[in-house]
């Protein structure tokens, strides 16, 4: 329908970030705020992932609890809708 393909092309209210999919949060290794699910990932593929921080530049992978099985859980699914697998605990 030309009606449907011409709306979309209106700007639209609804157009900024919607709430979730953001988090920001302090860098484990600096305590910096970042934007978790902005922040790329680092290239590290001996275990999990983790999100490299624009402030230090430095990925948790190197953080003293990465490896502690304790600070792992099931992601929620907003966590997994960014690409996480498991949950650091610190990334909460
Ligand atoms: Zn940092
Ligand atoms: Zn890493």
């Amino acid at each position: 329908m030309a009606a449907l393909a011409t709306a979309d092309l209106l700007p639209r209210p609804d157009n900024v970030p919607r709430r979730g999919s953001r988090h920001r949060l302090p860098c484990p290794m600096c305590h910096q705020e970042f934007d978790l699910f902005a922040a790329p990932w680092c290239g590290h593929m001996h275990n999990e992932p983790s999100k490299l921080c624009p402030h230090c530049d430095a990925c948790s992978c190197s953080h003293p609890a990465y490896d502690e099985p304790g600070f792992w859980r099931d992601p929620p699914a907003r966590f997994r809708a960014n690409g996480f697998e498991r949950l650091f605990l610190l990334y909460l």
